[in-house]
């Protein structure tokens, strides 16, 4: 048996003044300046927690020969520039056509991706494929929680796998399920039979966490749903909120073994089980003066963290906001890191001068103007790295990463600590590689919405949601929608389930 794998993936905020080019796949893919697939794709995922992990140990327990023709993926930023999504998928398709035949397909997409002319990236990218391939060929399409599922997905996968987890540490189960599942479908074990049901419910990154309640009920629901007879697999997709296309927002798939008529009912009795939570599903937002203050009173003995969620690289974020730096430098606040930010030209600046050294900075506020101003300060140089680590926390482990050089300047009790790519802070590797134990610290400032709980909750004693501006910000009233299907929860509040 040959099962063909690919995909280009990319989480796309349509908010964002930062377009997505070829570049940002080169510099992001880990798979070399060509993006290759077989053996480049092998070396760099065998043995990590993600889905071409899992798809790589589910082809050898399940006996096939996994053939990955693509892997592209792109930090999370704004709408794609066609020419270079097209030069991807010509590539991808060619080589494709040079393995086929194949007996299925196991396509690795975020779920989220938005080009100048697709506004559901992963719709074209299936629709392309199954023009190749043909319509009798399986395709499994594992996607991100956060994917905006659309009908025309649904309808050209004969099935999905969403990830169940947010922090997305089940990646390599996500992908391991999908290789096994195929191989049964190509042999004829299973007859897969999927329903897919969009909710007119849109819900924001802090409470979509399947750490905190109601999302661990509902993540509870889908796995009891998933034992019981001749269901195959469920997902409960949250969706993007950021990004103003038709589809946003949640919905079901259920995978049925040969039972439409079972599927449809499963499906429908998650949505109203979803639907019961809708009100949970709103977050609450502290200022930073407020965390400062709650720090210097209570003295907690962890570290506290404000989650900076509208500043988030990885929902498609600058990460070069300064609000919770600003407050803190005018608090004189001690024991504080603030990380990881992008400032290339900071981090230059700082490699010239060299360890032991001051600079006269201008920090941040420089993607756009909806972050926080640029702040112009005189630091420390502490340390400068290459910004090479290989992840050891519970999301992608095992993965090597590289957010080019890095520096850690010092200005008064604060550690600021810079990169030249932007990356979400979500594995303390990242800090120790630029010198910095955040473990020892009073207080963190997190570029992160919530994946930085995969790997910093057991170190923490309070982590609050940030009230700050931004084009990831989890509040509604901060966007324009005029493409978002309508009504839709809580944009809308006469809105029914079922239409
Ligand atoms: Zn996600």
């Amino acid at each position: 048996m040959r099962i063909a794998s690919g995909g280009i993936r990319h989480e796309t905020n349509t908010f964002s003044v930062t377009p997505t080019t070829l570049a940002d796949y080169v510099s992001a893919s880990g798979c070399g300046p060509d993006i290759d697939g077989g053996e480049a794709v092998f070396n760099r995922y065998a043995n990590t927690n993600t889905i071409h992990g899992g798809y790589i140990d589910g082809a050898k327990s399940s006996g096939f020969e996994l053939i990955p023709v693509l892997e592209a993926y792109a930090i999370p930023s704004g709408v794609i520039n066609q020419e270079s999504f097209d030069t991807l998928l010509n590539r991808y398709l060619e080589r494709l056509k040079n393995v086929l035949p194949v007996d299925g397909l196991l396509l690795d997409l975020h779920g989220a991706m938005v080009t100048e002319k697709h506004e559901d990236g992963e719709g074209a990218f299936i629709e392309a494929t199954r023009a190749l391939v043909g319509q009798d060929i399986p395709i499994i399409v594992t996607l991100d929680l956060h994917a905006n599922i659309t009908p025309k997905m649904a309808e050209l996968a004969n099935v999905i796998i969403g990830y169940d987890t947010y922090p997305h540490i089940d990646m390599y189960d996500r992908g391991y399920e999908a290789a096994t599942l195929i191989a049964k479908m190509v042999t004829g074990e299973v007859s897969a039979v999927q329903e897919y049901r969009q909710l007119p419910l849109i819900t924001l990154p802090p409470m979509q966490c399947t750490l905190r309640e109601p999302m661990i009920t509902i993540l509870k629901n889908l796995h009891d749903l998933e034992k019981q007879e001749k269901i195959l697999t469920g997902t409960i997709s949250m969706g993007f909120p950021f990004a103003d296309v038709k589809d946003a927002g949640v919905s079901i798939l259920v995978t049925a073994d040969g039972d439409e008529a079972l599927a449809k009912q499963k499906t429908d009795e998650l949505a109203e089980m979803l639907w019961s939570y809708k009100d949970e599903l709103q977050p609450d937002l502290t200022t930073i003066e407020d965390v400062i203050d709650f720090v210097n009173k209570e003295e907690p003995s962890g570290l506290t963290i404000f989650a900076d969620g509208s500043d988030n690289p990885g929902g498609g974020g600058p990460s070069d906001g300064t609000i919770a730096l600003k407050a803190m430098i005018s608090a004189d606040f001690q024991g504080g890191v603030v990380g990881v930010m992008f400032d290339p030209e900071t981090v230059q600046q700082a490699h010239e001068a060299g360890v032991g050294n001051t600079v006269n900075a201008m920090i941040g506020g420089k993607t756009d103007d909806r972050h926080g101003e640029t702040i112009e300060i005189n630091a420390y140089v502490k340390t400068l790295s290459d910004g090479v680590f290989v992840r050891i926390g519970k999301m992608q482990r095992g993965l090597v990463e590289n957010i080019g050089k890095m520096a850690t300047l010092v200005v008064g009790g604060i550690e600021i600590v810079l990169a030249s790519k932007r990356m979400q802070l979500n594995d303390a590797e990242m800090l120790r590689t630029a010198g910095v134990e955040p473990s020892h610290k009073r207080l963190l400032v997190v570029k992160s919405a919530v994946h930085f709980r995969s790997d910093f909750t057991d170190m923490s004693s309070h982590i609050f949601d940030a009230d700050t501006p931004g084009i990831h910000r989890p509040d509604f009233d901060n966007y324009e929608y005029n493409v978002l299907r309508r009504p839709i929860y809580p944009l809308d509040q006469e809105v029914s389930l079922f239409g």
